[in-house]
């Protein structure tokens, strides 16, 4: 097993130290049990680094970042910082390092565990077993494009003006990501635009029908975003990857995450380009925010971030095996009938953030045998 894989942790504020915590545990248990060595740096991002240095993306964090194999990051936020100047707020440091890292390629699986089947808003038979991934562009589209902004007519009206643009190149190889992870997965990849009415997106649909004939083991359909939004209530399970651009990815990646039921069990991946020898810059982190509400309070739900940390094995470091692994310890804690206060359910057993951690432990315990 290569050793010495050197990550970058940003706890940041509110509950992100907490569950951050709870990695280290996992990866303590890894470095014992599976001979698997991290070099881990711990860094300062969001509030937390406002008030240690001024700024919500110091610099060391961002050279850090540069040189780490992989970022995993807790949450940024909270009402101690929500009235500085926008420009100023700890949420502008996520979105500084993501775009300092040029992360273009937004994971985000939506995956339901059978025991948690039933805190899903739709039927049970639905999404038993649901295992989606959507790929959201991430650094185009219109939430970039220029010209933006608000004019003011000459007959005084208002003007507001947001564009939206992408080039082939950025299609391309947001396509050959969602390609790649069929590919390795069910090999179905739905593309998702509006070629319909915005020619953005017929170029969008042109360049991937341009690029399948190199994945010949994956099917390549098509979508409009609107039937995309009915289907994925409708019948969500005949998705398996789907890629599209940053704001339908935006809206749909969210009303997936609702089809599980919890924001405590949601991971997620950002990724930048390859470069030669294969290696990207990746953020892994959970969806869900510092929920202030419960910070201090020990109750928050773990999994996310630890279910991260596994997409960071699986994605920046090929360790399949030991990220599935961290799956099923989750699945099994679940299935066991443990349940953090956000995914309480009558009869269940209700622990606290690092009881859950401990029961990631022991299960992992019993998997190695
Ligand atoms: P949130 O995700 O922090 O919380 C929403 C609700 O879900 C809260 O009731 C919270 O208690 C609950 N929740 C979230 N994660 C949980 C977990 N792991 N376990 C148990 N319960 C959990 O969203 P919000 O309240 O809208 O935002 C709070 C702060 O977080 C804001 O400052 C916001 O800007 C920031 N935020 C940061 C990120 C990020 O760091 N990526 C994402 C979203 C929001």
């Amino acid at each position: 097993m290569p050793a010495n894989k050197k990550l970058l942790f940003l706890p940041g504020d509110g509950i992100g130290p907490e569950v951050m915590t709870q990695v280290r545990r996992v990866i303590d248990w890894m470095d014992n049990k599976r001979q698997v060595s991290f070099d881990i740096t711990e860094g300062l991002i969001g509030g937390a680094a406002i008030d240690a240095t001024g700024s919500s993306l110091p610099d060391e964090t961002l050279a850090d970042a540069k040189s780490a194999d992989a970022v995993l990051m807790g949450a940024v936020g909270g009402p101690k910082w929500e009235k500085l100047p926008f420009e100023q707020q700890p949420e502008r440091g996520l979105l500084g390092i993501r775009k300092e890292l040029g992360l273009f390629a937004n994971l985000r699986p939506a995956i339901v565990f059978d025991a948690l089947a039933d805190a899903s808003s739709l039927k049970l038979d639905l999404v038993k077993g649901l295992d989606i991934m959507i790929v959201r562009e991430l650094t185009g589209g219109i939430y970039f494009g220029e010209p933006r902004g608000i004019e003011v007519l000459p007959d005084g009206r208002r003007k507001g003006i947001n564009t939206l643009t992408y080039t082939s190149d950025e299609v391309e190889r947001i396509g050959r990501v969602g390609f790649d992870l069929a590919e390795k997965r069910g090999g179905k990849l739905c593309s998702i635009d509006k070629a319909n009415v915005l020619e953005t997106t017929v170029m969008w649909r042109e360049v991937m029908e341009s690029i399948k004939g190199d994945y010949p083991g994956v099917e390549l359909s098509h979508m409009y975003v609107d039937n995309a939004a009915m289907q994925l209530v409708r019948n969500p399970k005949q998705f398996d990857v789907v890629v599209t651009t940053n704001m339908f990815g935006d809206i749909l990646s969210d009303c997936a995450a609702m089809l599980t039921g919890s924001l405590g069990m949601l991971p997620s991946a950002s990724l930048g380009e390859a470069d030669a020898s294969g290696r990207r810059a990746a953020l892994y982190e959970p969806v869900h925010g510092s929920a202030p509400d419960i910070a201090g309070q020990g109750i928050a739900n773990p999994l996310a971030t630890i279910l991260s940390f596994s997409m960071l094995l699986r994605y920046s470091f090929d360790m399949a095996d030991d990220a599935d692994m961290i799956d099923k310890a989750a699945e099994n804690v679940l299935a066991g009938g443990l349940r953090t206060a956000d995914i309480m359910e009558e009869g269940k057993a209700r622990v606290s953030t690092e009881t859950m951690g401990e029961a990631i432990i022991s299960e992992l315990e019993k998997l190695a045998g």
